[in-house]
């Protein structure tokens, strides 16, 4: 059997054990330490002038406790992308509110501006204005954040910006996750780069940023004892993985532009194939390309995307259709959806295909060696 292609998988830079072992050095084995100061000014020296970073254990975290700083309690309702991974929409059910699902627009497969302001004075007419809204970068590109928070203004609503799969991407140089009041990263072992496993609070305000400190540390008030006025959460990040993250901050950029090599390589080879298409920025976006995927239209390319992930799997390579829309989940298929087809038809169609910045050259000849027998 082949070795195993992955679609996407931890890339060290070699930086990374040294700082780990001056935290073992210095005995900062503890959710606290100089790896965690450190993580923060690198993540928000990279981010932009202005930008305040909490690291966390991980982007779920970042998601629940950003809800929690916007006071979104049990009953309110919350509006939330419907193509995206299950970790944006639970932390809306971890406070006990209620996620409003909004279809996305195809130029940049997330949430749609138009349906968005459809979904708000439906809602309100309905009885309750939506109290967050939470678009997200799918596969590292940019969702139309212009637009979308010109109806969030419009109607006051506050943006919990979903940059999971997005760091390093941006709209004309301001970076995903800046958009939004709050912006939430994930370092799991499957993105970009990966602490293996924590995340990220973001925002231009830094008394939100202390708060989610203070939360994120269990809510201790300053008392010699153990005194709490506020529910607190175990969200910190630990000092041994942010010194992963500062030696996988060292290599960031690379990442991306190795990401966007690989992407380049499914262009060169895919573009003019009958019935396939791939996501093109559009004027001003730039995408990490965390993911390269692609549509396939059966009736013109004359297979389907589960022909041609099972012929990848035969190869031991990994492929993935395009994330399951939530309002398709079981768990979420009972609330309000505001939609066209167009994240149906994405999920129907769409395959993400190996991206990883590790893999090789020989890997992906192995890639396309499957690709052009479904195309022959
Ligand atoms: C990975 C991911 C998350 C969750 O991040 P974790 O660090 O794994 O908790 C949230 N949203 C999206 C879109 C993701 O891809």
């Amino acid at each position: 059997m082949n070795a195993k292609i992955w679609l996407s998988s931890p890339h060290m830079g070699g930086t990374e054990q040294a700082f780990v072992k001056e935290a073992f050095d210095t005995n900062w084995v503890a959710p606290l330490g100089p790896n965690v100061n450190g993580f923060e000014q690198d993540l928000s020296l990279f981010l932009g002038e202005g930008t305040h970073v909490a690291a966390l254990s991980s982007g779920t975290a970042g998601l629940h406790l950003g809800l929690v700083l916007l006071g979104v309690k049990a009953g309110d309702e919350v509006i939330c992308q419907s193509m995206t991974f299950s970790a944006s929409a639970n932390p809306i059910a971890y406070v006990g509110a209620t996620p409003v699902f909004v279809d996305s627009e195809d130029e940049t497969w997330n949430m749609s501006p138009v349906l968005l302001e459809k979904a708000i004075k439906d809602r309100m007419e309905k009885g309750k204005k939506p109290k967050a809204i939470i678009p997200v970068h799918l596969y590292g590109m940019p969702a139309k954040m212009h637009e979308l928070m010109a109806v969030a203004n419009r109607y006051d609503i506050p943006v919990l910006e979903d940059a999971a799969e997005a760091l390093g991407s941006s709209i004309n140089g301001k970076m995903c996750g800046t958009f939004g009041a709050i912006g939430i990263l994930s370092f799991n072992g499957n993105k970009i780069i990966t602490t293996s496993g924590g995340g990220a609070l973001v925002s231009n305000k830094s008394d939100v940023v202390e708060e989610a400190r203070f939360l994120s540390t269990q809510a201790r008030d300053a008392a010699p004892h153990y005194q709490h006025s506020k529910i607190g959460y175990n969200y910190r990040i630990s000092n041994l993985c942010a010194g992963v993250g500062r030696g996988q901050m060292e290599v960031l950029a690379k990442r991306i532009e190795q990401r966007r090599a690989i992407y380049q390589q499914y262009v060169n080879r895919l573009s003019g194939v009958r019935g396939i298409t791939l996501l093109t920025e559009p004027t001003g976006y730039f995408s990490n390309r965390w993911l390269s995927a692609i549509l396939i239209d059966p009736s013109l390319a004359g297979f389907s995307r589960e022909d041609l992930r099972l012929e990848f799997e035969k190869d031991n390579i990994e492929s993935r259709p395009l994330w399951k829309p939530m309002h398709l989940q079981p768990i979420f298929s009972s609330y309000a959806y505001y939609g066209d087809g167009t994240c149906e038809k994405l999920f129907e169609n769409g395959l993400c295909l190996p991206s990883g910045s590790n893999l090789t050259q020989a890997d992906m000849d192995r890639v396309f060696a499957v690709i052009d027998r479904m195309i022959k």
